[in-house]
Order: structure tokens, then C-alpha cells, then sequence
């Protein structure tokens, strides 16, 4: 997993979106930090069928486009933002093996979108 000072730069950089899917992303720090001011409103199990199907969809995640079990580093050129499905659904698939197109070729998504990161102020 990247450092916090690396998962800082990726944000900076990509944004509150899927590099993917262009779908807005939650960190799962914000998330954590609504279900305590507002407990029983979000359900989150350590089973998909105990979470919360939104913020399931919404889960912002950090993916090696060389996957990690490959020799893929976390150097911010081998990184990008991604939803919970597409990191998920390429699993240890080089992006060729998984039929997508490389995410770098596309600029970062960067829009009013910015994560519910307001609500942790
Ligand atoms: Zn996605």
C-alpha cells in the first residue's frame, strides 16, 4: 500500500474520481468518520452483503496499474485513484490481460467532487 504522503499526492493528482470509471469516490476515513456521527445510517460488515451498497460503489482505493504481485511499485507513475469494482475486478490483470486502456492517457477528473472531504471539517 502507498504511504500517506503518497496516497496525498494521488489525490492531489487524480482527484475524487476513478481513473477508471470517472465514478466520485469516498476515502474510507471519511466514510468511517459518518458512521460515527452517525451511527446505524451506515451499515459496514466485513461482507460486501453488510455494506452499505452506496459507499461500497463509491469505496476510493489506490491501484498498481502493474499489480504489486508483479513487481508493480508505488511509484506515483504506476498509481492511480480507482473505485472499489475496478480494482477489484482486475485484481493481478496487467491492463492489456484485463482489456483496458491505460487511465494515464486520459487526464484526472477534477471537478467540484471532492470526496465528502468537507464533511470532515
Ligand atoms: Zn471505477
Amino acid at each position: 500500500m502507498p504511504s500517506l504522503t503518497e496516497k496525498r499526492g494521488l489525490l492531489a493528482r487524480d482527484g475524487f474520481h476513478c481513473r477508471f470509471c470517472g465514478i466520485p469516490l469516498v476515502r474510507s476515513e471519511t466514510r468511517s468518520l459518518i458512521r460515527t456521527v452517525f451511527p446505524g445510517a451506515l451499515r459496514w460488515g466485513s461482507l460486501n452483503s453488510e455494506q452499505h451498497a452506496g459507499f461500497q460503489a463509491l469505496w476510493l482505493q489506490y491501484d498498481h496499474l502493474i499489480p504489486h504481485a508483479r513487481g508493480g511499485t508505488n511509484e506515483p507513475s504506476n498509481m492511480v485513484v480507482t473505485c472499489a469494482p475496478c480494482n477489484n475486478g482486475r485484481s493481478n490483470l496487467t491492463l492489456e490481460e484485463a482489456g483496458l486502456l491505460d487511465p494515464r492517457l486520459r487526464e484526472p477528473r477534477l471537478t467540484h467532487w471532492d470526496g465528502l472531504e468537507r464533511f470532515r471539517a
